[in-house]
């Protein structure tokens, strides 16, 4: 029996649930494009703690959990409580509620450059609004970003999200969307150039970790680089914290490094696993936003911004409760020592295999390259486009074991996987791998 074959064997229900999915939705999926859709993708069911169930039965420990939004694991008490006692309560009212004070007060406390913070309703609403604002303070138009870093789906972060970076990764983005971004290749040097030979750049956005929550790595110095030519030219720099937000450290990747950026951008772990984002940053900078004059002429004094769902009771319950946990820190250590704890033994079933394979990752992520046994020199195209169909296989013959990823060959951890967790895992990708080379 093959991977491919095991892996329709196991999931029936998931088979027929497919034509479905394809017949109703357009690509059939919601963008989830994590997920292997070869020749279906998995039909979740639920999930509680480490672990997800689809609707075929099949137990998984999970590496993706919620495309990295819960550290806390699925369905974790003190969130479920939140939101139970904040449903009966009423959905949304469009107005202020009082569980949002302590929610941006949580934002504020923790992370280093939030003088001031702002609601949205995704992590691709929170970069789109901080360009925005970035624009608004300085009077500039450009926004220079790195080949390969992801900051969403919205028409100012598509162009330089995947290899090749001369067009944006999605055809229907407007050409003056385009010309308003500045795609640079990661290097500080090309920086700088750039920012001295153009008076017209409004600001800088970067991925914390890396491209990519990482897969491409941060090179050493690169963020704090950012930070100190953005100021040296008058530009803002915008952090894309998205996944490194209270993961990297309670502060996210800001406080990690120990530098504040002028603006940064939240979502994910922000809102305890409902949608959610935010934008935060130093007070100078956010006071574009402060409305003066009077309200039929103010929007052209202040960036304008609004949605019907920011900041939601919902959202606000299971953020404060979220980040009430994140606080402490435990939950990020001991995500990090089981990431080291699987990168370690990941290393060492490579090694036993004598798999021509690298296994890297920081903080509580891991990635897997299958083209060498380094990945000292590779770029974003070397990384991202690495054999799609092994990586295929490789995410099925882990599926049919037990375990799920967020990527091909990606994974994030949450802070109740267990020692037993990683050790089960392992033994999975020992057979997975087994599987591969036989
Ligand atoms: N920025 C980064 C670094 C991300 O990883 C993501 C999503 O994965 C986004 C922005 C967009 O966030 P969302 O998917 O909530 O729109």
């Amino acid at each position: 029996e093959t991977i491919r074959e095991e892996y329709i064997r196991r999931n029936p229900r998931s088979a027929e649930l497919y034509p479905r999915f394809t017949e109703l939705f357009p690509s059939g999926g919601a963008g989830h494009d994590g997920y292997v859709a070869s020749p279906f993708p998995i039909t979740i069911a639920r999930g509680q703690g480490p672990r997800k169930w689809d609707v075929d039965g099949n137990e998984y420990i999970d590496y993706g959990l919620g495309s990295a939004s819960l550290l806390l694991g699925h369905a974790h008490p003190e969130v479920v409580e939140a939101l139970t006692q904040a449903a009966p309560v009423g959905s949304h009212f469009g107005a202020p509620v009082e569980s949002m004070l302590e929610w941006g007060e949580r934002v504020c406390n923790l992370i280093p450059c939030a003088d001031k913070v702002r609601f949205v309703a995704s992590g691709a609403e929170s970069t789109m609004l901080a360009m925005r604002i970035a624009r608004a303070y300085t009077g500039k138009e450009k926004i220079i970003r790195w080949e390969s870093h992801y900051h969403g789906w919205h028409d100012y972060a598509m162009p330089g999200n995947l290899p090749p970076f001369d067009a944006p990764a999605s055809i229907g983005i407007p050409q003056g969307a385009v010309d308003s971004v500045i795609v640079l290749p990661v290097d500080l040097n090309v920086l700088e150039e750039t920012l001295a030979n153009n008076n017209d750049i409004a600001g800088v956005i970067t991925e914390g970790s890396g491209a990519s929550y990482g897969t491409v790595p941060r090179q050493e110095g690169f963020v704090e680089g950012v930070r100190e030519l953005t100021r040296k030219y008058g530009v803002v720099m915008i952090l894309d914290e998205v996944i490194t937000g209270f993961r990297w450290s309670p502060g996210g990747l800001q406080e990690w490094l120990g530098i504040e950026p002028d603006l940064c951008t939240l979502a994910k772990i922000l809102t305890g696993g409902l949608p959610g984002g935010a934008v935060a940053g130093r007070d100078e900078v956010m006071q574009v936003m402060v409305q003066t004059g009077d309200r039929q002429h103010d929007r052209y004094e202040r960036v304008l911004h609004g949605g019907t769902f920011n900041a939601n009771p919902y959202c606000a319950a299971t953020g404060n409760a979220a980040l009430r946990i994140a606080a402490t820190g435990e939950m990020q250590a001991q995500a990090d020592r089981m990431a080291e704890r699987l990168r370690v033994g990941l290393r060492r079933i490579m090694d036993h295999h004598e798999i021509a394979a690298t296994v890297y990752g920081e903080s509580s992520t891991f990635h897997l390259y299958f083209g060498g046994r380094s990945i000292d020199g590779l770029d974003a195209n070397t990384l991202k486009n690495a054999s799609p169909d092994v990586q295929t296989a490789f995410r099925q013959a882990l599926q049919v074991r037990g375990v799920d990823l967020m990527s091909r060959t990606s994974g994030v951890l949450s802070g109740v996987h267990t020692e037993a967790d990683i050790d089960t895992s392992l033994e999975a990708f020992d057979g997975a791998i087994k599987a591969m080379i036989d």
